[in-house]
Formats: C-alpha cells, structure tokens, sequence
C-alpha cells in the first residue's frame, strides 16, 4: 500500500516509516498509509522563507490573484478526479461538491477580491494619511507588507479541499508561503489536490508545500515571522497555541474551532407556516450534509416552547426520509462518517447529550443503509434530541461531530439570547422568522457570541446560501469555543497575514514609499495629464485650470433641467433664513459639473471613460459670484494585467476666489496604457 508523500523543499518525499493506515469510510478497505518521518521539518520552513516567500513577494497583488485564478480554472477541470476520492471519505456526491467546488470558489473569491480591492502593487495602503503636524508637512499613513514567513496551516479532516484551499487563498494574495499540514484521515484527498497544485505548474516554487502525517518538531522552528492557521478541536486548538514557540515568538496564531452553532425559530413561526418549515428543512440539511461534519452544523436548535412536540414530529418524518449508505449510490442522501474512530468519537458525546434530553430519531447504535455494510462502513443514523429543560449543560457543552442535534425550548428573546451565550463562542447562528423586531433584538442579543448570522425568512429563502455555508467574502470563525479567529473574510483574511506598520514622513516622502501622491507633496504641471498615458503619466502630474464665474443663470437654468429646484437653489427669501447658506447657493452637483467643464481636455486622447467619483464632500457654499478653480492631480496609478488600459484616480480640489476648498474628491478614470500615434 502507499504511503502518502510530503512536497516539501521543491520534491515529492516518500517517508521512511511504513505508516499508519486510512480506511475507506464506506467499505474499511485501506486506501493509502500516512507518515511523516524522515521529513525535515526545518528545512521545509527554511524553503518556504528562503525560495516561496521572495518568490511571492515579487509579484503584485493582481498578478497573485491572476495565478489564482488560473489555479481555480486547472483545479475545476480536475473536479471528478477529487469526487471520486472525497467518496472514499464517506460523502456523497453533493457533499463532495460542497468541498471541491467550495474550495474553487473560494480561490476565484479571492481572485476576484485581490484585483478589485487590493492594488497593483506590493504594498497595502491601510486607511487615510493622517495629518500629523498643524502645517501638514509631516504625516504619517498606515502600510500593510507581507510577513517574510511561512503560513502552516493546520486542517480539520472533514474538508480536505475546501478547509486548506481557504487558508492558501489569503496567504498566497497577501505573498506569504504555505506548509499546509491535512488531518491525517483524509490526508489522501488533500494529497492529490496538492499533487494537482503542484502539476499545474501556476504557482511559483516555494509557494505550497505539504506535509502529510504528524507534524514532529515543525513548530519547534517556528519563528516570529511565520503564523499558524488551525482548523480542528478546541481542545488541540488550545494545546498548539500554548506551543512554547508560538508563545516565546508571538507567532500569529489563528484558530477555527469546534462551536455548537445554533438556530432559533421566530415566535411569529407557528406550526403551518412558511417560516416553520424552512426552518425543519434547514435543521434536517445541516444535520445530513456531509453527515453532520460540519464545524458549522446546528447543534442546538431552539424552539418556542409550545410548538417543540410539532415541530419533532415534523422534523422526524423529515429524517425518516433520509436514505443513508453507500454515497456511490445516487439514491443516497446521507453517506459515511469519515472513519470509524470517527463515529465512536460521535457516540461517546451522544452518551453525555442523551443524558441531558430524550431521543426524538435515530438509534445511535444501528442503521439501515443502501450499498454497503453498516460496521464495515462508519455508518450512523440522522440522531435528534429532545431537551426539555433548556438549561441542562450538555447541549451548551458537548459537540457530537457528527448527524446529531438537540431541540430546546425557548420563552423570550431575553432567554434565548442568554441561552445562546451558554455555547462559549460559536461561529454561526440563525433566525428563522418573519418578524424584523424580533429579528433585530436576537440578532443584536446574540451577536457577542458569533462570527456569522443568517436572518432566514421566505423573503430570501430562494436565493440563501444557507446556515452551514461559510462565504469567503465574510467572516468565517468566531469568539472563544470557536477559536476567536477570523479564517477568511475577504480582504481581512489577507492582512492577517501582513504587517501594518505606521510610516511617518513628509508627504513627498510617504509618497515615494507608497507609490501614490499624498496631499502636501509637489505637484507638477507638465502637459495637461489628460493627454498623457497610463506608461507617461506620474503620480503628482496636475492641471490648475483656468477659472470660470457661478452666475444667477447658471444655477436657475441647472434647476430647471435637472428638476432640482430645492429651494435653496431657486428661492431666495427661503434660502436666506436658512441657517447655513443665508441666501441662493448653487447645487453641489453643478459645482462638479462645472468642475469637470473646467479640468476636461476634450479632444480624444488616453482617457477613456470616467468610471465614478469617491469621497466627495462639499465644504464651502458657491454663491452666485464665486469663481472657482480646479485643482486635479493624478493620486494612484493602476494599470491592468489583462487589458490595455489602467485605472487613474485624480485627487480633484474645487476652490473659489478666496482659495477654499468649496469640494474634494476624487475622480476615477480608465486611461489607455500607451497614446495612439
Ligand atoms: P483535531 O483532532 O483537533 O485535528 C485537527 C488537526 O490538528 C489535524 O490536522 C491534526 O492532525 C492536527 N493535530 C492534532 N494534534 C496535533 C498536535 N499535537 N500538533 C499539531 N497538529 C495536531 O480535529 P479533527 O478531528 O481533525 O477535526 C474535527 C474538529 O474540527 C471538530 O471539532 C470541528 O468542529 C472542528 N472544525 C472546525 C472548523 C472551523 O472552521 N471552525 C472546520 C472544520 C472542523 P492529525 O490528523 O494528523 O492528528
């Protein structure tokens, strides 16, 4: 039989040990051997630092977010390869596709996010300059750079595509090298994903490594540099974070733990209702995909206590219909824990849940499947509980990682809420009703408590992604039981592995370092920069346009074609009681107009389109009168990998006579990267 390999230092390494062996779920045949001895722990870090990191860091943040779109595409033509092996891991197929597919999508989310939200560069600028002197000639702005470590990223078993591509993502946008290490039951998934990384040949070496088996003395190397991403028990969770060497290097340490998520049915959602039954169909779905491996499964599904014994009736002929067995089988719904072990691991916290409540279906000691053989296979029945006293500890403490819920019965939005707080931290919860007040005090009750809230009513129920799925542009994990990390979260994720460092300097200077113009640094008027492309143009470029008179007309003849005739624009006896204006002012949106009269160049040239404006504030009120200047200045530079053009922003200051600002904003342009001869 094989034994796994580890990719680590560029080579495929078969260890030296003969392994402990991976079974099959379904049939307890072996499918592979896992091991790590013989691999050099050290030297897989010191690779990662010394090829992947400056490899990484040499690319910018778009052409990152390219290679990992083009990995999620290669990746996506290989999905019925890693199908058929998740079916060895006792999922179904649709279950299969929650991690194969999940994970692709989350590599295209943060391709997607890298270029849309991050700049074509290798620093992150990190919020605004902040003015730190009265004349503003010293400033200081935050700047976020990768860490010159390695990312090890530690996973759970029961996603072995989905759990270590959702920490590659955020490292790799953000430059940072992995050591990804997959939970040793079905390490023979993660395995072939890596061999399929590895394969496709987009990722530049030293960026992924893997290391199959126990980890040895990996963290024993780990210095300040590198972090930790785990996704596993709270309980290892705790040991890990306790790691001498994390503790001595305050290594970044993120945790995704276990968490007994809950759901609550509104008191607005009666038996008979819309709102009640998707509230059974929901519980039911979480407790069968994946056969309930799921970090984000309900646990603890509360209920108002009147209708508890109906809604167990409902739910139980719901689970009645779930067809468990061979997950090959397309009759199927429910499949296979992923090992034996497994399923005893779900039956001993059973015995601690069963003595805190009643069973309302399953029988945690027999099934009946399709295809297969129960005891060859870790097979277990859908199992529901009944508390009837909510305040038993068990449902509060106990995870059962497996197809296994407890009902509870609430009062009050009060009660649930504390309830809910009993779960120590818990990455998501739901609402299930059609009641925004109630929505709004449980949501706001509850929230301390939780990475994530869904808010389910027959309003989004079509288009709802559901409890159990995390979403890589929002946050994935939770406070305290839950690991108190955040795993993704779109751009959040991706900082979390850079440093943001505050830079103080003149604004000249902070400009050179972070490639953009900063107020208070020289300008230059060369040609009109709207005539320069994207390859001429520098960040400081600027027109100072010649000035142009507000007058009475200008603003009537505005009202009366954009229908904007507030009084302050058209009634001049109103307009001057008002406390602020003390008389007509012209439209702020008129002042932008003019102000775009004003800088345009017209003639056709390396500008594009105008894509929209940010910012934009109005300072000073224009009185019939005024006259006002612009003052425009390319800010920020971004041109395209995939197109041949770039982004401009112009940093556009709108004065009058007396030099005030009267608005600020900035103007966003698409600009041709070359002039056309
Ligand atoms: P686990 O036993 O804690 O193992 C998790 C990972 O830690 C595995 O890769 C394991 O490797 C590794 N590990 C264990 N002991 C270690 C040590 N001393 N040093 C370094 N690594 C060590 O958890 P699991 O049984 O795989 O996963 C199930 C749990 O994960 C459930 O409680 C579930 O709620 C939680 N989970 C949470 C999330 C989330 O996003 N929050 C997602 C999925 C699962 P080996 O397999 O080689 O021992």
């Amino acid at each position: 039989m094989t034994v796994l390999r580890s990719y680590t230092g560029g080579q495929w390494r078969t260890p030296s040990g003969e392994g402990a062996p991976l079974r099959d779920a379904v049939t307890g045949e072996e499918v592979a051997r896992v091991s790590s001895e013989g691999i050099d722990m050290a030297a897989a870090l010191d690779y990662g630092r010394a090829v992947g990191g400056p490899a990484l860091r040499e690319l910018t943040f778009h052409q990152r977010a390219a290679l990992l779109k083009s990995l999620g595409s290669y990746l996506r033509e290989h999905r019925e390869e890693l199908y058929a092996l998740s079916a060895r891991t006792g999922a179904t197929r649709d279950d299969s596709k929650f991690d194969v597919d999940g994970g692709i999508a989350v590599l295209a989310s943060y391709a997607s996010k890298g270029r849309r939200a991050l700049p074509n560069d290798t620093v992150y600028i990190d919020g605004d300059v902040e003015q730190l002197s009265r004349s503003g000639g010293f400033v200081g702005q935050h700047i976020c750079t990768p860490l010159h470590g390695v990312a090890v990223q530690i996973n759970a078993f029961n996603f072995p595509v989905w759990g270590p591509l959702e920490k590659l993502a955020p490292a790799f946008i953000a430059g940072v090298p992995s050591v990804i290490k997959p939970a040793s039951q079905t390490a023979y998934l993660t395995a072939r994903l890596a061999e399929l990384i590895v394969d496709s040949g987009q990722l530049p070496p030293g960026s992924i490594q893997l290391i199959c088996g126990g980890v040895g003395d990996l963290l024993d190397h780990l210095t300040e540099q590198d972090l930790v991403s785990f996704t596993g028990s709270a309980a290892t969770a705790q040991r890990l974070r306790a790691h001498p060497a994390v503790v001595a290097h305050a290594v970044r340490f993120n945790a995704e733990a276990d968490s007994l998520n809950l759901s609550i049915l509104g008191p607005d959602a009666a038996p008979g209702t819309a709102e009640f039954d998707l509230f059974v169909s929901q519980l039911v779905t979480e407790m069968t995909v994946k056969a309930g491996q799921k970090c984000t499964a309900i646990r603890r599904a509360f209920v108002p206590a009147g209708w508890l014994g109906e809604l167990a009736a409902a739910a139980r002929d719901r689970l009645a219909e779930v067809v468990v067995g061979n997950p090959a089988n397309p009759a199927v719904r429910m499949g296979a824990l992923a090992s034996l072990q497994q399923r005893e691991e779900v039956r001993r916290s059973l015995q601690a849940l069963l003595a805190a409540g009643k069973l309302v279906c399953g029988d945690p000691q027999r099934v009946e499947v399709l295809d297969a053989d129960s005891e060859r296979g870790a097979f277990l029945a859908p199992i529901l509980l009944q508390a009837d006293d909510p305040g038993g500890a068990a449902p509060h403490e106990v995870e059962a990682f497996g197809p296994v819920s407890t009902l509870l019965p609430y009062t009050s939005a009060q009660q649930v809420a504390a309830l809910a707080a009993r779960g120590r931290g818990s990455l998501v919860g739901s609402v299930v009703t059609a009641d925004a007040d109630f929505a709004r005090e449980v949501v706001l009750g509850v929230a301390p408590w939780h990475g994530r809230l869904l808010v389910l009513g027959t309003d989004n129920a079509g288009e709802s992604t559901g409890h159990g799925s995390p979403l890589p542009p929002l946050v994935h994990g939770g406070p305290g039981r839950a690991g108190g990390g955040e795993e993704m979260g779109g751009i959040r994720g991706v900082l979390h592995h850079m440093q943001r460092t505050a830079v103080q300097a003149s604004p000249e200077t902070l400009g050179a370092i972070t490639g953009r113009w900063v107020p208070g640094a020289p300008r230059r008027e060369r040609e009109h920069p709207f005539r320069m492309s994207l390859a001429e143009l520098r960040p400081g470029d600027c027109v100072v346009t010649g000035s142009r008179t507000v007058t009475p007309t200008d603003i009537s003849g505005f009202a009366e074609l954009t229908g904007d005739t507030f009084y302050a624009h058209t009634d001049e006896e109103a307009a001057s009681a008002n406390p602020l204006f003390g008389g007509i002012v012209a439209h702020g949106y008129l002042v932008v107009s003019l102000a775009a009269g004003l800088f345009v160049a017209p003639e056709p040239g390396p500008v594009l389109a105008n894509y929209g404006l940010e910012n934009l504030r109005f300072l000073t009120p224009v009185k019939p009168g005024d006259e006002l200047t612009v003052t425009l200045t390319a800010k920020q530079i971004t041109p395209r990998l995939d197109a041949d053009y770039g982004e401009v922003r112009w940093d556009t200051d709108v004065t009058n006579q007396r030099g005030e600002s009267v608005a600020k904003y900035d103007v966003l342009t698409l600009v041709a990267k070359e002039r056309k001869r």
